[in-house]
């Protein structure tokens, strides 16, 4: 039994009943209209052969009052007089993804709208884990290192509410596709050569939209939009991409929800830069400072400044470390703060400075630094 069968075939017609017959009553015709049209009865009778078939098909489904009530419900939602029987204008509407996306010839479609619909009747269909979604957020410096929980606008598609999902205008139904049958497929070739390829005036949907519904011109579906507030972890890098368990869209009949795929990027800080769990910085020094050393103060990111003792002798690019002043790690913890000297060198020099400066030049003339630059040339 098919879905396309439920809409297109009248089985009370077929019995000859009211609607609103009891079981009792159907069973009753049946049994008549059983008997007399039984192959036994009408032998070598193609026609009363036929007819019996319709007759037991109509019973097996009205005689079932789970079958029934899905068949009843199918056909107040779908037009109780069946598809019509055609209609103006080609099969060329775009479907787009109205009866699910899984592309597949023929299988999908249909029997989605109708899964959701015999799932009120308690029938067999599916649960569907919801798909999952990708979304982007920039995140200051700050965020990044600390963790953040930030608004995330996501819009996702859903069926269109005033057609239900079926792209057809308000008080009209979608046709069953005359070229596929509704089966969505079409067989090319003959015999154990035979191919079954997507309908192509229907798109392999199985059934055509003539009066497309104004609200979503036809798609079946409608975007919404909602904010979500989303825990970004501390330590995220920037192009990163995390994963949010169940924050993606919502699954159908019960299934689970899918996962959100959220690309963090990160802004550049003024001051600090980032390696993995260390923050960077680069903290200019007097050649006084490098040379004799001292206790320079370093800023850290969201925090007092740190107190570091400069070794005597230090060289421009030395790097120290500051311990527990980087950036939030997974468990918890801290990275460290990387701090790189820098040796200024002043551009003028004037004054007493340039005094002492020159009663320096005097008192390391001596010293030649390139002097094992030229030894090591030589000795080459
Ligand atoms: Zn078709
Ligand atoms: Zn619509």
């Amino acid at each position: 039994m098919s879905a396309k069968d439920y809409v297109e075939k009248d089985y009370y017609k077929v019995l000859g009943v009211p609607k609103d017959a009891t079981a009792a009553e159907i069973k009753k015709t049946y049994r008549k209209l059983a008997r007399e049209f039984h192959p036994d009865a009408n032998k070598g009778d193609a026609k009363a052969e036929e007819r019996f078939k319709d007759i037991s098909e109509a019973y097996d489904v009205l005689s079932d009052d789970k079958r029934r009530k899905e068949y009843d419900e199918a056909r107040s939602l779908f037009g109780s007089g069946g598809f019509r029987p055609g209609g103006p204008g080609g099969g060329s509407f775009d479907f787009g993804d109205l009866f699910g996306n899984t592309a597949g010839a023929g299988s999908g479609g249909l029997g989605d709208v109708f899964g959701g619909l015999f799932n009120r009747g308690g029938r067999q269909a599916q649960p569907r884990r919801g798909a999952d979604v990708e979304t982007e957020v920039t995140l200051s410096f700050e965020e990044a290192v600390d963790g953040a929980t930030v608004p995330l606008r996501m819009t996702s598609q859903a069926p269109c509410r005033s057609c239900a999902g079926t792209g057809a205008k308000t008080g009209t139904t979608p046709r069953v596709c005359p070229t596929c049958v509704g089966a969505g497929t079409v067989s090319r070739g003959q015999g154990a050569f035979a191919l079954s390829e997507p309908c192509r005036d229907c798109k392999g949907r199985g059934m055509i939209v003539d009066d497309p519904c104004t609200v979503c011109h036809g798609s079946g579906r409608a975007s919404s939009a909602r904010t979500m507030q989303v825990r970004i972890p501390a330590g995220v890098q920037d192009s990163q991409r995390i994963r949010l368990k169940g924050k993606g869209a919502q699954g159908e009949r019960g299934g689970q929800p899918g996962d959100l795929y959220v690309t963090v990027h990160v802004d550049t800080h003024p001051v600090f830069g980032r390696k993995g769990d260390n923050l960077t910085v680069t903290v200019p020094v007097t050649f006084p400072e490098a040379a004799l050393g001292g206790t320079i103060e370093v800023p850290t990111l969201n925090g007092p400044a740190v107190k570091l003792k400069l070794p005597a002798g230090s060289a421009n690019g030395l790097t120290m470390r500051a311990r527990g002043k980087g950036a939030t790690r997974k468990d918890g913890t801290r990275g460290d703060l990387l701090v790189t000297v820098e040796v200024m060198v002043p551009k003028h020099v004037t004054g007493d400075a340039l005094t002492a400066l020159e009663q320096y030049r005097e008192a390391t003339a001596s010293d030649d630094p390139r002097a094992a630059l030229f030894q090591a040339a030589e000795g080459a």
